[in-house]
This record gives C-alpha cells, structure tokens and sequence, in this order.
C-alpha cells in the first residue's frame, strides 16, 4: 500500500518521519521529539494526525508525544517492554506484530542495544525502515541499555531486509560518521563515494537519509566485521564477527 514518507527535522539532528496513506487517508508521526514542528506541517496539509509510533523512549524521540496527543487525539504505539517509558503510550506492540496506518503494514521488529525495549518498523510494501537509533547512515546506535552481543544480533535481523529497503534512521549523524568509517575501512571505494556524496548533502543543506540498506552493508563499518580489510586494520583476522563488531564499537565510543 502506498506510504508517503516526508522527514521532519527535530531539535539539532534529530529526524521524525510523516507517514501518510491515502487510500484510509491516515497520518502517523515516527519519534516526534516536538510537537510544534507535526502540528505546522499537518495544519499546511490540511491533515489529522491519527497515530505516532515510538521507537524508544529516550526524549529526542518521545517529548512531543503528549503535547500531540492533547491537541490531536492520536494514538500512541510502543513497545510492550516500555510500557512505563514510554509517554502517552496507548497500544503496546512487540516483536512480530503488525501495526496498520491504514491500509499500510508495518512489522515491528525488537531490535535491543541502544535501549533494552528498542524496536524498528518495517513497512514492506513501500520498503521503509523506521530503526531510529539501531542502525544509522554509516553508524550505530550507542550501547546504553546493551551490549555489543544484542546489538549485533539486531543488526543481524535488520541485515536480512531486502538491499533496497530504505533506512529512515533516528539522527543525520552520517557525516562525522563517515569521518570515522574511514579510520576503520580507509580502502573501501564505496565508503569514500559515499563519505563525498554525504560532504556534498551537507554542503546543500540537504538530508543524507533514506540510505537503503544495500549501501549501508557495502559501506557501513558495524555491518561489516567479516570484511577482511576492516578486520586488517584492526589487526583481528582471526576474531569472531562480534568481537570486530564490539571493538569498532568501542573505537566509535572514543573517536
Ligand atoms: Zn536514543
Ligand atoms: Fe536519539
């Protein structure tokens, strides 16, 4: 079912996306971290707001979900496991489920490591992939609630979606994520196109997001611990997959 998806920027680097299906003719709002920003958009388009999906509760994400559920009387979608973070939650959701804005289905996936009750949306039909702060353009997610074992499971499962799912991440971080993907894969030609492209997005004031996901695994360091380039650099050929994955994760930390 056609999805159309809009990015609204948030605080300093923060992005909610704007769901709309026209058939049902239902809006929904992923992460909205103010209300100020949904509310003017939505006024412009002559639209209601009917849902917002919750990925984590952390407030760059969850700050506008009361002020848009007093002015509008959406409903709130989280996860189960946030139940008492997340705020205004109405309809807890968990790994498996569907959520419907409209006619449009969106999977929910349990994708743990930034946050222990961290979820992802996959709507498959229009092939986007709301992972906030699970997997971002040429980065991942801080290990706060987690360790690096759960997070590269998640990554795991967001790795099985098909090449060209679009990747609607939580922050544009892709920039000083690229400067560091380069420490760690310096001789990837598909990361040193991308780090240019992402410098020329930004030059223009434009989003580097959606990324889809087949570029991600080509040029995003924590997708690829099994490259043998990265693992050189690193000096652990012979390590696991989550070995690599936890020291570039700790690398990240401190670049
Ligand atoms: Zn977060
Ligand atoms: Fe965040």
């Amino acid at each position: 079912m056609a999805l159309a998806i809009e990015i609204l920027p948030m605080l300093s680097d923060n992005y909610a996306y704007l769901l709309h299906e026209p058939e049902a003719g239902v809006t929904a709002v992923v992460d909205p971290a103010e209300a100020a920003p949904v509310t003017a958009r939505l006024a412009q388009q002559q639209r209601q707001l009917d849902l917002i999906l919750t990925t984590h509760h952390h407030g760059d994400h969850t700050a506008g979900n009361l002020a848009l559920k007093a002015a509008t009387g959406c409903r709130v979608i989280g996860a189960a496991a946030d139940r008492a973070r997340i705020p205004g939650l109405d309809q807890a959701v968990q790994e498996g489920e569907r959520v419907m804005v409209g006619k449009a289905a969106g999977e929910v996936m349990a994708t743990p490591g930034h946050t222990s009750g961290h979820i992802s949306y996959w709507f498959s039909e229009a092939k986007a992939l709301f992972c906030a702060d699970t997997l971002f353009s040429l980065g991942c997610g801080r290990l706060l609630e987690g360790d690096a074992r759960q997070m590269w499971a998640s990554l795991q499962k967001l790795l099985a979606l098909p090449d060209d799912a679009l990747v609607y991440c939580g922050h544009e971080y892709t920039e000083s994520n690229a400067r560091f993907a380069l420490t760690v894969d310096p001789d990837n030609p598909a990361l040193q196109a991308r780090a240019e492209e992402v410098h020329r997005l930004r030059a223009a004031g434009r989003p580097t997001i959606p990324t889809t996901l087949g570029l991600e695994r080509r040029t995003n360091p924590f997708l690829r611990p099994d490259d043998p380039g990265i693992r050189r650099t690193l000096g652990m050929t012979g390590a696991s997959d989550v070995e690599v994955f936890a020291e570039i994760r700790q690398r990240k930390d401190r670049f």
